[in-house]
Parts: structure tokens; C-alpha cells; sequence
């Protein structure tokens, strides 16, 4: 079977879950082989690519892979489809990821897709496009397929590959070098889930009514161990930090279950979570257009209903 690239997504040293998830999928399409850009390349690693099926790892321990952004991963990348002329390339749909899909296509004068929901035989990609309304399936149809596909698409499956690591020795352009990271800050973090990467997102509306009654979705997200969302009516409000609205103009999620708490289901927010596997939606008015679009519903006030669970799930842990 033909090799796939599954580009890694690491923090200092440590594969992130959507590495899993992309191994998981290229395993159904053909031979997955593990791209790890930068040195750093540890036991613990191997191991973990080696756990969730990477036949190959290709090891690309230049350390100015990681000292200027995107535009060396991309080289690397174009340099590994010219010598080993894989089936398709696979990247996370992240920020970065699409950007290096993107100067990847460029490279290798090939089709792009991004954020892939689910990719299947013959490299055909489901996307959920125009703020959510339309699904459609893309194929293509120049040189190697290039896919983005957004974290959380795929349930990760361990099943062992080889990991037979092959060093890799890149020469990068002068270009590709033309931006430097100068410095590195370290977010904060809290104990909870990446929004973005989380399997369970609870995410709370203008029906939370106030800043402070977060709380109760909060202590939702923390018996699931989940990521907190919110709708723009909240973060515009100021309840909830920008940096956690979910929608067209916030983030995309896709876990595998989301809870939307008082929020009504308006078009610009569906359009950042309606590829979750599960939905589940907690909203007063039974006629709240989030219904049509929930797996389950409950009609009630979230602030009876919502502690009330996180009492359950707690009770059942
Ligand atoms: C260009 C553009 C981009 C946008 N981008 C985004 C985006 O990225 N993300 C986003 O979310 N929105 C976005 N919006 C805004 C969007 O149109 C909606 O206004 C917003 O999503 C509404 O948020 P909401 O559902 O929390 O509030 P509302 O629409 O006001 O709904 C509140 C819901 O809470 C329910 N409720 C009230 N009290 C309770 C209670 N006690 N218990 C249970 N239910 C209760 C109500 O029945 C109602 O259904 C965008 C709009 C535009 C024009």
C-alpha cells in the first residue's frame, strides 16, 4: 500500500491527540509514516507513533525547522513528496497546519482540502462549507492530494506499525528562512481541554445570563473533562473571554459531544460546531432553532437542568 504523511503535531516532545486521530485515518487509506519536523524526536514519541500505526517515521531534526514558522515544514514536506512519492499528505486543520497545506500545494503544484470532516477511499474529503449549510465531498484531482482535516474528526485506534525511524536531512531555501521566532511565550494554561482539540466542548449562551453564572457550565465542562465554549451573545457580553466563542467568527470544534446550554442555534454559531458527532442542547424555548440541529434535547431552565447533571455525571464517576 501506498505511503500517506501524517505531518506530527507536537508540544516539547509530546504528540498531540490529532497525530493519533491523522494516523488513524491514513491507516484506512494505506501506510502511514509519521513527519517529524525539528529535533526532539524522543522514546516516548516513537513509541506513541509507533502505538497508533506509524510504519515509518521520517525524522527531520534540523533545528531550523522550528526556529522559522511555517515555511520550512512546508519545504520539508515538498522535499519528502518528491523523494517518496506518497499517496497524499494528511496535516491537522489548525491555524499552522492549513497554512503549511497551503505552501505545500503551491510546492508541489497540487490540490489542496481543508478542513476535512472525514476523509475515505480514493481520497475523497467530506467538508461542511458555507457557515455550515451544505456538506459537500471533494476529491483532488492534481498532483498529490493535500489534506487538512479538522482535530477530533476521527475516534484515535491503536494498532501497531513498525516505526522504523529514517533520518532525514532537509535543505531549506533562504526563503523559507525570511521569518524568524525570536521569542517564545508560554500561554497559560488551565486544567481544562484545548477548545479546539477537546472531545466534549459544554458551551454556554446569552440564556447563561451573567459572567458569574458561568460557574454552572463550567462545573459541567469540569465533571466531563471537557473545554467551555460560548456563543458571541455571551463573549460579546463579556461573560466568557473572546478567545472561547465557538462560530463563523470564532473557533471551529468538532468533538465528539457538544452541549449547548442556552443558546439559540443561529447560523454563524452552527457553523462552528455542527460537525460534532453528538449534540446535545439544554434552551427554555422549545422552538429554538438549536433543536433541529441536536441529537438531544432537554427543554428547560439550564440553571435547574445544568447542575443537575453535573450532579449525575459526578454521582456516576
Ligand atoms: C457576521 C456575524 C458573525 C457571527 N459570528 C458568530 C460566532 O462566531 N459565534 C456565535 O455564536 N455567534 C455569531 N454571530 C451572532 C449570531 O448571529 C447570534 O446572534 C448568536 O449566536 C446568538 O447567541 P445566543 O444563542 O447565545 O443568544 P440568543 O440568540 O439570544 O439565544 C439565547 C437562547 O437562550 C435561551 N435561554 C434563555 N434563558 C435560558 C435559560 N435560563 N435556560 C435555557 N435556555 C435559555 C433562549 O431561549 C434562546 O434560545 C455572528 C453574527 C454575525 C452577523
Amino acid at each position: 500500500m501506498s505511503e500517506i504523511l501524517v505531518l506530527v503535531e507536537q508540544v516539547e516532545g509530546e504528540v498531540k491527540k490529532v497525530t493519533l486521530e491523522l494516523l488513524t485515518l491514513a491507516r484506512s487509506l494505506g501506510t502511514p509514516a509519521a513527519v517529524w519536523a525539528g529535533p526532539g524526536l524522543g522514546d516516548a514519541a516513537k513509541a506513541k507513533l509507533a502505538e497508533y500505526g506509524a510504519e515509518k517515521i521520517y525524522d527531520a531534526a534540523s533545528a531550523d525547522i522550528v526556529d522559522h514558522v511555517v515555511a520550512p515544514k512546508a519545504e520539508l514536506l515538498a522535499q519528502l513528496v518528491a523523494e517518496k512519492s506518497p499517496a497524499a499528505v494528511l496535516v491537522a486543520a489548525t491555524a499552522e497546519g492549513k497554512e503549511v497545506a497551503g505552501r505545500l500545494a503551491v510546492k508541489t503544484d497540487s490540490g489542496v482540502i481543508t478542513d476535512a470532516v472525514g476523509l475515505s477511499e480514493g481520497f475523497v474529503a467530506d467538508q461542511s462549507i458555507f457557515g455550515g449549510g451544505v456538506n459537500v465531498h471533494s476529491k483532488v484531482s492534481k498532483g498529490t492530494p493535500i489534506v487538512a482535516v479538522r482535530p477530533n474528526s476521527t475516534a484515535p485506534q491503536a494498532a501497531a506499525g513498525a516505526g522504523a525511524v529514517e533520518a532525514v536531512s532537509v535543505a531549506l531555501s533562504e526563503a523559507a528562512k525570511a521569518a524568524r521566532i525570536v521569542e517564545r511565550v508560554k500561554q497559560e494554561k488551565g486544567a481544562r481541554p484545548e477548545l479546539t482539540e477537546a472531545a466534549i466542548v459544554v458551551s454556554g449562551g446569552r440564556g447563561v445570563g451573567s459572567a458569574e453564572n458561568f460557574s454552572v457550565i463550567e462545573g459541567l465542562a469540569d465533571a466531563l473533562g471537557a473545554a467551555v465554549g460560548a456563543s458571541r451573545a455571551a463573549t460579546d457580553a463579556g461573560w466568557y473571554p473572546h478567545q472561547f466563542q465557538v462560530g463563523q467568527t470564532g473557533k471551529t470544534v468538532s468533538p465528539q459531544l457538544y452541549i449547548a446550554a442556552g443558546i439559540s442555534g443561529a447560523i454563524q454559531h452552527r457553523a462552528g460546531m455542527q460537525t460534532a458527532k453528538t449534540i446535545i442542547a439544554i434552551n427554555k424555548d422549545p422552538e429554538a432553532p438549536i433543536f433541529e440541529l441536536a441529537d438531544y434535547g432537554v427543554v428547560g431552565d439550564l440553571h435547574q437542568v445544568v447542575p443537575q447533571l453535573t450532579e449525575e455525571v459526578d454521582k456516576r464517576k
